[in-house]
């Protein structure tokens, strides 16, 4: 788990001020001693032996300061004491140095300053001694200078060191004050920096992956180096069950291991389930060999374990638990970090779960549709045979030598005749449908002349369309048997719905492509049932279809029959009422 280890602690930031504070004051300490050698150069008290030797003791001193590593001594725990027995050193030399009437005058300044950076430097119990022995510094070197008036020359120094000193413990109390509120700030910060950091990382590891058994180990994984945790488990509630069910496999020790079948009851005394339900963080603190509510826990072999609901929003998706940390025992903080993290983990599983279940859905759907398509094609197959044998006696029969004699018994063949071939037609459009869904339509392309299909089509077809080729020798690129069946189902449509309305077949050759137009001027069809028409089973007026015959199929056929041969269809409004079915299909070469 991250420490924040490389973060300054408030102790450490005094102690690096500090330490600076006492280089800088060593080096000022250099300029004092030239001013004080200075100083007894001009009046002469060089030679004295009250000056140098105290002088001596302090270029030592000084000399001590300048080379002291005082960044190490700063940090330890005595460091008040060395500090302080240098400080009161100083103090001593600067006062001996003082007592010739020649330096007083330059001393009580160093003294004065003196004071102000023991304020910064000390803790209160030191600063308040080295206070102490300046105040009696100044008032000894007043009274060895003779004559004293005793407020001006003792008392007044005396109370300005205090007020220096005062002041200067209260700059050091701010100062420090000022760093802890800093500190835990930049604390906060860090946190949130660092929490931010890792849901993005969930979240992104989550959101690469396509499956649950693919995204459960990297979800434990990531989470339980978060958490400094030996051992990572997900469960997820099934819905149909009522249980939560444990996802394998789970993480143990920085690797997966399958885990068994197992499944906990919703509703019981389990921690697990008792998370679930009240939707918090749990930390197990002791995992309890008799306890019933921590059964799962006992069973994956954890000692302790931190539990937390994986949920979006209100919705609760399912449980995490993580178990045996590295080090120590889990946290609060470690709980609290696994209740957001368990937040981003909650929303891609469930989404994940989705995903997973209308996958499964659409596989199932396309083979129900594959076993429809397989049906229909068998079944349409299977009675073609025996429908062709029926048509073919029924033919025979209706020839002049054999035909009954009874009008009834001619019109009941008759009949049987018609219906057998309607018949037949709804077994070869079911067959071509069946054909269209398993992608198994051969086209074969070639050029075509529009006026002999056209011909050809009115042929077949019962009913005389006119015909309009413009050039006369416009050619399409097709399938033959494609482009006459989508003619004849467009040209008997309109014999259908439009009796005795005149039909006519338009082919214009354009720029890039043919255009074919079937043409009525029967009722036509509204133009926000255009789309519709096309689609299979779509009859517009039901009873209508029914008096004249038909499946629903025909045009949906027809679209697909010309889309397999690169063109399109549509149907447009005849001038003066009626249907135009337009056909594009590309131009011959
Ligand atoms: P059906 O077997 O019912 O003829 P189609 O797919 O060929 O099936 O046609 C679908 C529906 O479109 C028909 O039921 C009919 O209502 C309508 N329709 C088709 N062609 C025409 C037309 N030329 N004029 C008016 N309505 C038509």
């Amino acid at each position: 788990m991250t420490t924040y280890s490389s973060r300054p602690t408030v102790h450490e930031a005094m102690s690096r001020f500090r330490a600076s504070l006492l280089r800088r004051a060593s080096a000022v300490s250099w300029v004092v001693l030239a001013i004080i050698g200075a100083q007894a150069v001009r009046t002469e008290v060089y030679d004295r032996q009250e000056f140098y030797i105290p002088a001596i003791g302090l270029i030592l001193l000084v000399v001590l300061s300048t080379i002291a590593r005082w960044e190490r001594v700063i940090a330890a725990s005595w460091a008040p004491l060395v500090v302080g027995s240098w400080m009161l050193a100083l103090i001593a030399g600067v006062t001996a140095v003082g007592r010739l009437p020649e330096l007083s005058g330059t001393a009580e300044p160093i003294l004065y300053g003196l004071a102000a950076i023991s304020g910064l430097l000390l803790p209160w119990w030191a600063h308040t001694l080295s206070t102490v022995a300046i105040g009696s510094a100044i008032a000894h070197i007043a009274l060895t200078l003779g004559e004293v008036d005793a407020v001006s020359d003792v008392v007044a120094p005396v109370l300005t060191v205090v007020v220096v000193a005062a002041a200067t413990a209260l700059v050091n109390f701010e100062l420090e004050r000022e760093m802890v509120v800093s500190a835990s700030r930049e604390r906060m910060l860090e946190d949130q920096r660092l929490d931010f950091e890792r849901l993005y990382e969930v979240s992104a590891t989550l959101a690469r992956a396509e499956s649950l058994s693919e995204i459960v180990p990297y979800l434990v994984g990531t989470i339980c180096r978060y958490l400094d945790a030996q051992v990572g488990v997900v469960l997820l509630f099934d819905g149909s069950t009522n249980k939560l069910r444990v996802m394998s496999p789970i993480w143990v020790n920085g690797s997966t291991v399958d885990a068994e079948e197992t499944a906990i009851e919703v509703v019981g005394p389990n921690v697990i389930a008792q998370s679930y339900r009240s939707i918090r963080p749990i930390h197990v603190r002791r995992v309890d060999e008799n306890s019933d509510a921590h059964i799962v826990l006992r069973e994956l072999g954890l000692t302790q374990a931190l539990v937390a609901p994986l949920k979006v929003e209100a919705l609760r998706v399912g449980v995490i638990v993580v178990g045996e940390p590295v080090h120590g025992d889990f946290t609060q903080d470690q709980l609290e970090q696994l209740g957001s993290l368990a937040a981003p983990a909650g929303l891609v599983l469930s989404q994940i779960g989705r995903y997973e279940a209308q996958t499964e859905m659409a596989r199932r759907l396309e083979e129900v549709a594959q076993m429809k398509t397989d049906f229909v094609s068998t079944v349409s197959h299977e009675l073609r045979s025996p429908l062709t044998s029926i048509i073919g006696s029924l033919d025979t029969v209706s020839r002049p030598e054999l035909a009954p004699t009874h009008p009834t018994s001619q019109q009941l063949l008759q009949s049987a005749r018609r219906q057998a071939a309607r018949l037949q037609r709804l077994i070869e459009d079911l067959l071509v449908v069946s054909r269209i869904d398993r992608g198994a339509i051969p086209v074969h392309l070639e050029n075509i002349a529009l006026k002999e299909i056209f011909d050809e089509v009115n042929r077949v077809v019962q009913v005389e369309a006119s015909i309009f080729v413009e050039p006369a020798d416009a050619t399409v690129e097709a399938d033959r048997d494609h482009l006459t069946r989508v003619l004849i189902n467009l040209v008997e449509n309109a014999a259908k719905y439009a009796p005795g309305s005149p039909i006519e077949l338009k082919g214009t050759q354009m720029a890039r492509h043919c255009r074919i137009e079937v043409v009525d001027h029967g009722p036509g069809i509204p133009e926000d049932q255009r789309e519709r028409v096309f689609e299979r089973f779509t009859q517009l007026d039901q009873s209508d279809t029914r008096s004249r015959g038909g499946t629903g199929l025909g045009l949906s056929i027809v679209k697909s029959l010309v889309e397999v041969m690169n063109g399109s269809v549509r149907i447009e409004t005849t001038e003066g009422g009626g249907a135009t079915f337009v056909v594009d299909l590309p131009r011959g070469r």
